[in-house]
């Protein structure tokens, strides 16, 4: 059975994945090179812990029983070593994610699935560089990790039934819904997900709306619960970049090159809420939805 899980990164996605495994008794070691990121991740899952108990949703007693099921390290081998399941949610780049696979696979014990968070990067090609590839999964969250259901389970060419079903099941007990993908670049979730959001920067780049327009009519229009342009700011402009690059690589189609206004709002560094300047600005303590300057006539 497993106990003990190890996450890798503790950026956007690492803290909420920590935080639903913890919520469910599990022993979680949350892993990160930057010991400040590290932090910021116990605060923002202590806020998060918080609002679940504005809702009713937990007691003060539980969230202190929930943070003490939480260790932070800052070197993988330690952090992995009495892992049953290691959950990469390191930075969407194909050589990090090789060698943390690689570390990870040195140090962890034999039987413990190495699973990524992934959102488009080959998991038969992150399994490749560690000794158990039949152990090696897609475990592909969504983002906030606490409140949405879905779990994408991503089968690499060699990950064993055994594993997919472990995996499925597990997402099951932390109350989420699995649902199967094979390993083609984007899955299936961003390769539908960033052509669409490509597409809104695109007719931002072009002038053909503002984004308060673009975002007004996808919310309203399509029934989404927001807009597309708020949407790449809450994933984070960086991984939407980084996303549409392996599609593109990976296709070799020019549809899914990206945005040269995505390509230049990253080099820029505004990459959205993690930044607070995206296409909007999230000022500290604010919750208003305000366009950023630089879209603003
Ligand atoms: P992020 O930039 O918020 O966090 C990445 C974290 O990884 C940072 O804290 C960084 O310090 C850490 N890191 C980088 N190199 C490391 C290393 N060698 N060892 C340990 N830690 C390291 O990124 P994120 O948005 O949380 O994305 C993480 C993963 O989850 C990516 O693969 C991404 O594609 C995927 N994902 C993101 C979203 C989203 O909405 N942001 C949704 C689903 C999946």
């Amino acid at each position: 059975m497993i106990k003990n899980v190890s996450v890798i990164g503790a950026g956007t996605m690492g803290n909420g994945i920590a935080h639903v495994f913890a919520q469910h008794h599990f022993n979680v070691t949350l892993i990160d090179i930057s010991a400040e990121q590290l932090q910021k991740a116990l605060n923002t899952i202590s806020k998060n812990l918080d609002r679940q108990i504005a809702k009713e949703l937990i007691n003060e007693e539980q969230k202190t029983v929930i943070l003490q099921h939480i260790q932070t390290r800052t070197d993988i081998k330690d952090g992995v070593a009495t892992a049953r399941l290691v959950v990469e949610a390191a930075t969407e780049n194909e050589a990090i994610k090789l060698q943390l696979f690689k570390l990870a696979d040195e140090a962890a014990p034999p039987d413990c699935i190495l699973a990524s968070n992934t959102s488009s990067i080959s998991i038969t090609k992150i399994a490749s560089v560690t000794q158990r590839p039949q152990q090696v999964i897609g475990m592909h969250f969504m983002n906030p990790v606490p409140i949405m259901k879905l779990v994408e389970v991503i089968n690499g060419y060699a990950t064993s039934n055994f594993v997919t079903g472990t995996i499925v099941e597990l997402s099951k007990q932390l109350g989420k819904t699995p649902a199967l993908a094979n390993d083609y670049p984007g899955f299936v979730a961003n390769r539908i997900l960033m052509p669409m959001i490509n597409e809104a920067i695109y007719t931002l780049h072009e002038g053909v709306a503002d984004v308060a327009a673009i975002d007004t009519i996808m919310k309203l229009g399509m029934a989404h619960p927001m807009g597309p342009l708020q949407l790449a700011d809450f994933i984070g402009l960086d991984v939407c970049l980084s996303i549409l690059q392996v599609l593109y690589n990976g296709f070799g189609n020019s549809k899914y090159a990206p945005c040269p206004l995505l390509v230049n709002m990253v080099a820029a560094q505004k990459l959205g809420v993690k930044t607070e300047e995206g296409f909007y600005t999230y000022l500290p303590g604010s919750k208003d939805l305000v366009v950023s300057d630089k879209f603003r006539k």
